[in-house]
């Protein structure tokens, strides 16, 4: 869309549009304060997340300049954002997609978190669009495949690459993609969403849609609309731990390799002893690395804290990073192999795991998970564990421990249901993606990138079926989207009658 169309916005509606956006504001802070958290301690913590400061300023009214309308606006470029508005516009709505980083991919480029899993242990039980996405990547040897089906297949992929595929794959879906630009007040008229405000170089503007998908991650638009979201596990309010990830490259891989099994062993149980003294910061200790061709990805430094305060989240990164470093000095003169090594790049941002939890029409469990449970409203398949890094940062993972009662038996998976992405309070808003609506521990499980990727195709998908019946997406037909769904290429069975 040209800007000199954009331009036709009349003036009422744009004033309309300014005063709203300011009754937003007031409604997201009464909402969120009275209804966020499910336990005590979360509820505070959720609340604490509303209030803020009490000094405040007047922000006079100003006319802002409508920048663009769509059918769908997707705010947020990560995975579930990137699904969400390719489905979308496949489907027949103008969509528009915005992205506050200069590049698409979200945590999986960002924080450098480079794997996929596909399978139950049995079957590959997701696809559809990430796999379009793997095929993209396959083909320009951005990806690799490790492991066999019967134990969780994982894709590891070049985070630079799957910037372009999915930059390529929305443009091929014929999405306008405008990354450098953050989700800003959302527009409230009469319960329901009109679109966001965003901040130029230009100045503040609007972005306008029919639909509004929250896939930001944090569920920024969502929150600030006033929609009710919980923070944290029932019993603390403390989320998930985060992790700086980073890439490391000079590997002498050969004399590594020659090394005895002992002196690794050794090494690993010197470096756990460092860490519990104090020598050296916590580390994950059975940490993952994900390879891409002669570059190693590790998943080994854990930090914690809140991820909504920019300041809190400002020492964090920098504590993530100083950490990286000091394992690294520590190994270098410990391990033979190591002399030439460097670390190549830490993530761009921290690898944050949770943050809100925007309060849906229905609410994935724990115990849907563990059990497998299937849901009428399905738009796919999800299968992994109750994955919870520990939110005080020590590196202890329920994944560490593979207890089984974390665990779905092998060949099974549950079903990810559209009413977690739905609104109660603003029918025309959604959320994709880890923001989604769960307890703490299904959020563990389904904040996985297939997961949330099935979650934004399905999202996507019903905003389109939506907008071309005259509905609102809770009252779209279910079964109609499912086949539309399967039609698309996603894995959609057992669907319980209802
Ligand atoms: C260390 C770590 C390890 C993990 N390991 C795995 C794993 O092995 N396999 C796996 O599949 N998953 C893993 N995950 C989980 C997975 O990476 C995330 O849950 C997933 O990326 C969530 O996708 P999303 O699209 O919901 O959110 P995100 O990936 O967080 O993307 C949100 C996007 O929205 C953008 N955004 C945010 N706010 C705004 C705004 N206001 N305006 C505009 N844009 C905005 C962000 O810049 C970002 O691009 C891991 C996560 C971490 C942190």
């Amino acid at each position: 869309m040209s800007d000199r169309s954009d331009h036709r916005c009349d003036s009422a509606s744009r004033r309309r549009f300014l005063m709203t956006s300011g009754a937003a504001l007031l409604a997201g802070t009464a909402t969120g304060n009275s209804s966020c958290g499910a336990g005590e301690s979360a509820a505070k913590r959720a609340a604490s997340l509303v209030s803020g400061n009490t000094a405040h300023v007047v922000v006079p009214e100003k006319k802002v300049e409508v920048m663009a309308e769509a059918d769908v606006l997707v705010c947020g470029g990560g995975p579930a954002g990137v699904a969400a508005a390719c489905a979308a516009s496949r489907c027949g709505a103008k969509t528009v997609l915005i992205e506050r980083w200069p590049f698409l991919g979200g945590m999986g480029t960002a924080a450098l978190v480079n794997i996929w899993h596909l399978s139950d242990r049995e079957k590959i039980v997701i696809r559809g669009i990430i796999e379009e996405a793997v095929e993209r990547a396959e083909r320009r040897n951005w990806i690799r495949f490790r492991g066999s089906l019967n134990r969780h297949e994982t894709h590891n992929f070049d985070p630079e690459g799957m910037k372009i595929v999915f930059h390529d794959m929305l443009e091929a879906s014929g999405v306008r993609t405008i990354c450098h630009l953050v989700a800003g007040e959302p527009i409230v008229e009469g319960g329901r969403i009109q679109g966001v405000l965003v901040d130029t170089k230009r100045g503040r503007r609007a972005i306008l849609a029919k639909i509004v998908i929250d896939a930001t991650g944090d569920g920024d638009v969502a929150a600030k609309a006033g929609a009710a979201f919980d923070y944290g596990r029932e019993s603390d309010g403390l989320v998930q731990g985060a992790t700086m990830m980073y890439r490391i490259c000079g590997i002498d891989e050969a004399k590594v390799k020659s090394l005895s099994s002992d002196v690794a062993r050794q090494v690993m149980a010197d470096m756990r002893e460092a860490a519990k003294t104090g020598k050296l910061p916590p580390f994950q200790p059975a940490f993952g690395i994900g390879h891409v061709r002669n570059r190693c990805i590790p998943n080994m430094c854990p930090v914690a804290g809140n991820a909504l305060d920019e300041e809190e989240l400002t020492q964090l990164t920098i504590k993530g990073r100083r950490q990286v470093f000091a394992y690294w000095d520590w190994l270098r003169e410990r391990l033979p192999g190591l002399e030439n090594m460097a670390i190549e790049q830490t993530g761009a941002s921290l690898g944050i795991r949770e943050s809100r939890r925007v309060r849906g029409v229905k609410t994935l469990t724990g115990e849907m998970v563990l059990d497998a449970q299937k849901q009428p409203d399905t738009v796919g398949h999800g299968f992994w564990m109750i994955d919870i890094h520990d939110p005080k940062g020590t590196g202890y993972t329920t994944w560490n421990d593979r207890g089984s009662h974390n665990m779905l038996p092998a060949g099974q998976s549950y079903h990810i249901p559209l009413g977690m992405c739905l609104n109660p309070q603003i029918p025309n808003l959604a959320v994709a993606g880890r923001c989604a609506s769960s307890t703490h521990e299904a959020h563990s499980s389904v904040r996985l990138q297939s997961h949330v990727m099935v979650m934004g195709q399905g999202v996507g998908t019903a905003a389109a079926l939506a907008l071309a019946g005259g509905q609102d997406m809770d009252q779209i037909d279910v079964k109609k989207l499912q086949t539309r769904l399967r039609a698309d290429g996603a894995y959609i069975e057992d669907v319980p009658q209802i």
